[in-house]
């Protein structure tokens, strides 16, 4: 597998990196400025750079199980998500910040899956997935979900809403917000389907982008 990695890399030395070496010194020289923040999952089968066709530069991505904001906490001491969302948000000053979760997420089966809300300190995924335990029990409320799938999907896109609200908790996030200088969106992308939803602020449900 690493060899295949290796035969990857030469390729890319040789055909993209000298294709694209104006774009890609400029960027080493002069530093990022990306306008859009990405929170998205680790999943391998979802490349935010790859379904929005953005070139290095473009998308600062911060990459976690699930696609989870954590709410503002001042306790704690390895806040990874949050003090990438802070460079995005404090350094880089970006316009946007998109939530993108995706389909068949390994997180969100797991979090419905749990018999009962994490019990914090014992497992670092189970720990980490209780951040959306109040999108789990809206979702184990609904009497309308047929079945586990159904439960998933609808829980991928609560669990989106719960990121964003938690977005809004961090002052220096409420603050750009409220000026106009940042917005929040929540996307969802089908794995299998290739197809994108998008959160509507207004009508607060999510519709297909078309
Ligand atoms: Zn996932």
């Amino acid at each position: 597998m690493i060899e295949r990695l290796i035969t990857g890399y030469r390729c890319f030395r040789n055909g993209y990196y000298k294709k694209n070496s104006e774009r890609l010194i400029e960027l080493a020289q002069q530093g990022q400025s990306p306008k859009v923040a990405v929170i998205a999952c680790c999943d391998s089968r979802l490349d935010p750079a790859i379904i929005t066709q953005s070139t290095p530069g473009e998308l600062f991505v911060i990459r976690n199980v699930a696609n989870l904001v954590p709410p503002y906490e001042s306790e704690g001491v390895w806040h990874g998500t949050s003090a990438a969302l802070q460079f995005a948000v404090c350094n880089l000053q970006v316009e946007h910040i998109i939530v993108l979760g995706h389909s068949q997420c390994g997180g969100i089966k797991a979090l419905l899956q749990q018999p009962k809300p994490a019990d914090a300190n014992k497992d670092f995924i189970a720990s980490w997935i209780s951040i959306a335990d109040d999108a789990r029990q809206r979702i184990l409320h609904r009497t309308d979900l047929q079945s586990f799938d159904e439960q998933c999907h609808a829980c991928e896109l609560e669990s989106i809403e719960t990121s964003l609200l938690n977005l809004q908790t961090f002052p220096w996030i409420a603050k750009e917000v409220e000026c106009g200088r940042l917005q929040l969106h929540g996307w969802h992308y089908d794995l299998e389907a290739g197809n994108l939803l998008s959160l509507d602020p207004v009508e607060g449900a999510f519709q297909p982008i078309v």
